[in-house]
């Protein structure tokens, strides 16, 4: 998994070109069963995808906390949201919240998340292919096939399937 997960950004600049030409086709005439058919490779995806030996997300890229999450996690550490906010967030260049940095606090060496019961909404989605109406995530997915190779192998499995 390791060599994978290294190798990830070179294929995914590889395949950047190609991807960009798909995503834009699919959002001028997106396929009448999409939503269906990204839940379907979705799921058989991350069927086949341990993400306990992965966390390449939680390592390198950080999700952004809402008010719902920073109140919820906060009262889990018994702490005010403000002083959660203090301790481990920061106010990024578009005006979220995110961790100060990564790899996330909440990261063991074991890659457990050792607040997963009440951890952000935005690590619960990701990569965010199951959403409906993909085809409008396809900027966000394009940088996500560098950093998780479930979506990379999804984004390829989506090609040959949408081929004609
Ligand atoms: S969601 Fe993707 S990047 Fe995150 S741990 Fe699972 S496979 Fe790895
Ligand atoms: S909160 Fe948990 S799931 Fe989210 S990035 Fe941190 S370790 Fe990963």
């Amino acid at each position: 998994m390791q060599d994978y997960i290294n190798q990830l950004p070179k294929l995914a600049k590889d395949k950047h070109k190609e991807n960009k030409t798909f995503f834009s086709k699919l959002k001028k005439k997106p396929p009448k069963q999409l939503d269906y058919i990204m839940q379907e490779l979705h799921e058989e995806t991350f069927k086949q995808t341990d993400c306990l030996k992965c966390a390449n997300c939680c390592k390198t890229t950080g999700p952004l906390f809402t008010d719902k999450d920073v109140a919820r996690i906060a009262k889990h550490f018994k702490m005010k949201p403000q002083g959660f906010i203090d301790q481990y967030l920061k106010v990024d260049e578009e005006n979220d919240y995110v961790l100060q940095q990564v790899p996330c606090t909440f990261l063991g060496t074991d890659n457990y998340c050792s607040i997963y019961e009440v951890r952000p909404k935005a690590c619960r989605e990701f990569p965010h292919t199951d959403r409906k109406k993909f085809q409008q995530i396809s900027n966000l997915t394009l940088k996500n096939v560098a950093i998780c190779p479930a979506a990379f192998d999804i984004v390829e499995k989506m090609k040959s399937r949408f081929k004609n």
